[in-house]
């Protein structure tokens, strides 16, 4: 028979490996599910590169650099982890949780998800027509850095990701013009030791109008947002960085309530279900932004939640 473990964290991204970590930390038996082959979510799958802002302590910090100090973090504490299983359901008998994966099952007393937001699908290819996405040289993520190598490379967005993709290509292309159609310039990612490579400008207010080209991108066509001015840029590259969508199926399978794309909790991060927790990402709650620090504080608060939960769940049976 399957060990009952006091907790199964599911998802290996920045919190859950935090979350893990203070739970170990309070002597709790914790198992740690990821569907991916290794941790750090999307601090390390997204761009490891990325510079991180507002994490305490973590200035200059790129995202790979704090998911690595994460995990070297908890290796004294001995974690136990299971990789390549995917969570697919949540089922319940009294008080014990079968946690069933696309690999077998796993028993739990409690249950925290940190699941983040799912699968992440690039947005911006289903905004352009199925003429233009036939257009060779449009990207929605740089897979391989040769693929911008030595080229002159537009990239359209204004999101952290935008920021992320730019600055990947900024180091092998041999020009980066990033449009975006808001002050950009404002952001935090510029911020601090963080400039402008010399081969990187931006370009703002400006909006995408049209995608010039016949069988490949040749160059785009904008508009400033407030004049209406057009300008004609030439550009073998193009990377779509209007952000991502993200694929909620799996939170959907958990079986708790969801609110505004994410999964509801109270202020001590129950769900809708006794006994399953939640942090990260994958929350929903008024106020609720999507960051580190406040993942890891969910994280800590989830967990003493998890300890309470767990007393009087001991507690019910006289022990
Ligand atoms: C480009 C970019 C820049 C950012 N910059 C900053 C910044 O400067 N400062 C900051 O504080 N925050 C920043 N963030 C936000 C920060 O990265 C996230 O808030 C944080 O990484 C979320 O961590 P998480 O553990 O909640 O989710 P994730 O990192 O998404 O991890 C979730 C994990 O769960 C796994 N999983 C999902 N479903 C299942 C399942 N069914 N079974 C098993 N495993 C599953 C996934 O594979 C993944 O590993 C940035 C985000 C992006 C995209």
């Amino acid at each position: 028979m399957s060990a009952i473990h006091d907790l199964i964290i599911i998802g290996g991204g920045a919190v859950g490996i935090y979350a893990n970590q203070y739970a170990l930390k309070k002597g709790m038996r914790v198992l740690l599910i990821e569907k991916s082959d290794s941790l750090g979510g999307k601090l390390k799958n997204l761009d490891p590169r990325i510079p991180l802002s507002d994490v305490p302590g973590a200035d200059r910090w790129t995202a790979g650099q704090l998911a690595e100090t994460l995990i070297s973090q908890t290796k004294k504490y001995q974690p136990k982890y299971v990789f390549n299983e995917r969570v697919t359901g949540i089922t319940q008998k009294d008080f014990i949780f079968t946690i069933n994966t696309d690999k077998g099952e796993h028993l739990a007393r409690s249950i925290l998800l940190t699941t983040g937001r799912g699968i992440f699908m690039p947005k911006s290819l289903a905004k352009l027509s199925d003429e233009e996405k036939c257009k060779a040289g449009i990207l929605c993520e740089i897979k391989d850095d040769k693929e911008v190598l030595g080229k002159k490379v537009v990239v359209v967005g204004g999101s952290q990701e935008t920021a992320g993709w730019a600055l990947q290509a900024a180091a092998g292309a041999k020009s980066v013009l990033v449009i975006n159609w808001r002050f950009i310039k404002s952001y935090g990612w510029l911020e601090g030791n963080l400039s402008v490579p010399p081969n990187m400008d931006i370009l703002e207010p400006y909006g995408l109008l049209e995608l010039l080209g016949d069988k490949k991108v040749t160059g785009i066509k904008v508009f400033h947002v407030t004049t209406g001015e057009e300008k004609t840029i030439d550009t073998d590259i193009i990377i779509m960085a209007r952000g991502y969508l993200a694929n909620l199926n799996d939170l959907e399978s958990f079986g708790v309530e969801l609110k505004k794309n994410g999964i509801k909790v109270t202020e001590d991060m129950h769900t809708s279900r006794p006994g399953i927790f939640a942090a990260g990402d994958c929350v929903y709650y008024p106020g609720k932004e999507r960051t580190v620090e406040m993942g890891s504080r969910e994280a800590a608060t989830a967990i003493d939640s998890i300890e309470k939960y767990l007393k009087s769940v001991w507690a019910s049976f006289g022990n």
